[in-house]
C-alpha cells in the first residue's frame, strides 16, 4: 500500500516509516500540516496516518479539509491528545480510527488491517491494478508485463503504480517527486528522469514506442494502446 505519514516528530515518523516499509508498504512522510494536506489532496494514497499537533495546520483541520474535498482515503489519527473530546472531534472530522500515543507497532498494524478490510469490503478493491499488458498485484507486490514477472525496486514500483492509477493522465515531475520521495526533494534533480529510464528498460523490452510517454517540459504519462 501507499501510506502517507503526517507527523512532525522525526523520531516517530522514522519509527513508522521503517516499520511499515518492513511490512512491504511504501511510505511518504510530511512534516507539517500544510504539506500533509497538499499531498493527501492529490489522492494517490491508500492510507493516511495523521498526527494532530502539527506545525501549520492542525490535524483536525487537515482531516476536515480532506473530507470536504471528497478525499475518502482511510485515515487513522495518531495523537498524544487522548481526551474523549479529542477522540470524538477527530472521528467527527472524518477520521476512521484513533490511536493514542504511545502505541505499539503491532497495535497500529492490527488497526490498519481492520480499516483496510472494511474499506475494501465497501469498494471491492484489493484486486491487482492493470493497464494494458501491465499488472501490479498490490498484495504480493508482484509486477508483470504480458504475464511475465519483472523484478522492480520499491521506488520503481511506486512510480509505475502512480502512473497506472490514472493511465493517460499527465504526471508532472514535481508530482512524481512528492509522491515517491516526499516534499523535501530539490525539484531540479533529474532523479525522476533516471527512474523513468530504468522503468522503460524493464517494461518496454524490444518495443520501439515506450509505454511511458514524455511530455516535453511537463512530465510523463502512461500511454497504453489497445
Ligand atoms: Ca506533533
Amino acid at each position: 500500500m501507499r501510506i502517507l505519514i503526517v507527523e512532525d516528530e522525526a523520531r516517530i515518523a522514522d519509527f513508522l516509516e521503517r516499520g511499515l516499509r518492513a511490512e512491504g508498504h511504501f511510505c511518504v512522510v510530511a512534516n507539517d500540516g500544510e504539506s500533509g494536506l497538499s499531498l493527501a489532496l492529490e489522492g494517490d494514497f491508500d492510507l493516511l496516518l495523521l498526527d494532530l499537533m502539527l506545525p501549520g495546520i492542525h490535524g483536525h483541520e487537515v482531516c476536515q479539509q480532506l473530507r470536504m474535498n471528497k478525499i475518502n482515503t482511510p485515515l487513522i489519527i495518531l495523537s498524544a491528545m487522548d481526551s474523549l473530546e479529542d477522540v470524538i472531534a477527530g472521528l467527527r472530522m472524518g477520521a476512521d480510527d484513533y490511536l493514542t500515543k504511545p502505541f505499539s507497532f503491532e497495535e497500529l498494524l492490527a488497526r490498519i488491517e481492520t480499516i483496510m478490510r472494511r474499506s475494501s469490503a465497501i469498494s471491492g478493491e484489493v484486486q491487482p491494478i492493470r493497464a494494458g499488458p501491465l499488472e501490479f498485484d498490490r498484495q504480493s507486490l508482484r509486477f508483470s508485463v504480458g504475464g511475465n514477472s519483472v523484478k522492480m525496486t520499491a521506488k520503481e514500483l511506486a512510480i509505475i503504480e502512480l502512473l497506472m492509477s490514472k493511465p493517460g493522465t499527465l504526471f508532472s515531475r514535481e508530482r512524481i517527486l512528492s509522491n515517491v520521495w516526499g516534499l523535501n526533494m530539490d525539484p531540479l534533480t533529474n532523479v525522476v528522469d533516471v527512474y523513468i529510464g530504468k522503468l522503460r528498460k524493464k517494461i518496454d523490452r524490444q518495443s520501439e514506442d515506450s509505454m511511458i510517454e514524455t511530455v516535453r517540459g511537463l512530465g510523463y504519462r502512461l500511454n497504453i494502446k489497445g
